[in-house]
């Protein structure tokens, strides 16, 4: 049931919705690039000018967070509802550079609406996430006077290049930010206008290996037929590392896999896409198979391990010539799911690629954790008050979603806040190309978003009361 306030905050929304729009175009303006090489100066004033979009709509405290090395962070608070839950609201300003300027059909820093899209850097991924929390909070404040719980807010500087401070910073305020729940507004939703919230991510690791059985290259035809070829016997290597369905043939591995739950089974049963709509968004070319042994490729991407060479090289294409070579290099990717431990399965790897090395040639492995897989049950209650928000902020039921890559602030940003849950809603949609040319917001999304968030307040103040 809606309150009559939460009902006044909605109409409020309506006549001052272009004033949040502004706010993004106003954030969109400022190019945060957080890579290496671009102006750190811009991160800093567009920290600042999140924390004026954030003291214009009535949050509290708002001030920079700043940790040496990083760009600042900034954080805002509104905690005048005694006795009532706190939520962390959590987005990003930093941004990913233009990319080809010349690709892009607007100015890349000067957000632009057409047919129905904002386009801009940053106008999803992840400014509109700022925005929508500012908007949800304002519309609260300027329509009640209050909010049904208390909000902090941590609008991070440096997501696109691996949150390196985030765990540091988490641990030095974590009085500050301790909160009863965490809401991260920076992930897709599965098609325009259809909710989603994201339960599970996966989780990476990678092995470099490197065969060697010669000490230098040598000419194929003096000396080819009786000794090893190292790069062969890397292919013979790599070729035992799946099954013919494309499973992980290591062992130790596919087995660990945690089952479905039913809730998985049936939300998986009911996505509105399989393999016709996975093929195409992929770019799979017309008679490759798909893989996973007959299981909807959605379940196989976020619910499955996978195995990828993402690199192999050998002499090179540029330099081929009539040579047995020296040595042969592979970097090898494995993505994690519950209950994959990173570690075990790294050694599990390791294991078998030496084991499986023929002809005494030397093996040599690095190997590189990336981060762990999250995944969070859906069964808690505030999956179901988030449902009855986002059914009446979309006008659509939500779809319940994974994530085949890897979100590295997620898994942190809970652990170091003693295991809070986290709600993930996203602004994005198929279309938004974010970290690409022309990226954009459905700006009927956007609106639905901030609606949603303004149900979503009064739903959590009860789902979470304690
Ligand atoms: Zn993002």
């Amino acid at each position: 049931m809606t309150s009559p306030s939460a009902t006044k905050a909605l109409e409020h929304l309506e006549g001052h919705f272009e004033e949040h729009l502004s706010d993004l175009k106003a954030l969109v303006a400022v190019p945060s690039v957080a890579f290496a090489g671009f102006p750190p100066a811009e991160l800093r004033r567009s920290a600042e000018e999140v924390a004026r979009v954030l003291r214009s709509r009535g949050l509290e405290e708002v001030r920079l967070l700043e940790i040496e090395g990083a760009p600042p962070y900034v954080f805002a608070e509104w905690v005048e509802a005694p006795g009532k839950p706190t939520l962390l609201l959590y987005a990003h300003h930093d941004v990913q550079p233009a990319g080809d300027e010349k690709r892009w059909k607007s100015k890349p820093f000067e957000a632009e609406v057409r047919e129905g899209r904002l386009f801009g850097r940053g106008s999803a991924d992840d400014k509109a996430g700022v925005v929508v929390h500012s908007a949800a909070i304002g519309s609260w404040l300027q329509a009640a006077g209050r909010l049904p719980l208390n909000v902090k807010l941590l609008i991070e500087g440096e997501e696109e290049v691996g949150s390196e401070h985030l765990a540091e910073l988490l641990r030095r305020h974590r009085d500050l930010l301790q909160a009863d729940a965490i809401v991260i507004t920076d992930t897709a939703n599965f098609d325009t206008g259809l909710p989603s919230i994201t339960t599970a991510l996966r989780g990476l690791v990678t092995a470099e290996v490197e065969v060697r059985a010669l000490e230098s290259s040598v000419h194929s035809g003096m000396w080819g037929g009786p000794i090893p070829d190292p790069a062969m016997a890397l292919c013979r290597m790599l070729a035992t590392l799946v099954h013919p369905d494309g499973s992980i043939a290591v062992p130790g591995i596919q087995e660990k896999v945690r089952a479905l739950t039913e809730e998985e089974k049936k939300s998986f049963a009911s996505l509105p896409a399989g393999e016709a709509e996975y093929r195409k968004q992929a770019g799979m070319l017309e008679g490759t198979e798909m893989l996973g042994g007959g299981r909807n490729p959605y379940e196989t991407n976020w619910r499955q391990p996978s195995i990828s060479i993402n690199a192999i090289q050998a002499s090179s294409r540029k330099d081929a010539r009539n040579i047995v070579c020296d040595a042969a290099w592979a970097r090898v990717g494995i993505r994690l799911v519950p209950d994959l431990d990173a570690k075990q399965t790294l050694e599990a790897l390791a294991e078998h690629l030496k084991r499986h090395a023929p002809w005494g040639v030397k093996v040599e492995l690095k190997t590189d954790i990336g981060g762990g897989w999250w995944y969070t049950d859906p069964g808690q209650p505030l999956f179901q008050a988030a449902g009855r928000a986002l059914t009446a902020g979309f006008g659509r039921e939500p779809l319940l979603v994974g994530c085949g890559g890897s979100i590295g602030f997620v898994d942190p940003i809970t652990r170091e806040l003693g295991g809070i849950p986290a709600l993930l809603l996203g602004v994005e949609d198929p279309y938004s190309n974010p970290h690409s040319e022309n990226e954009s917001l459905s700006v009927g999304d956007f609106r639905s978003a901030i609606r949603s968030e303004i149900l979503l307040f009064e739903e959590l103040a009860s789902a979470l009361a304690r």
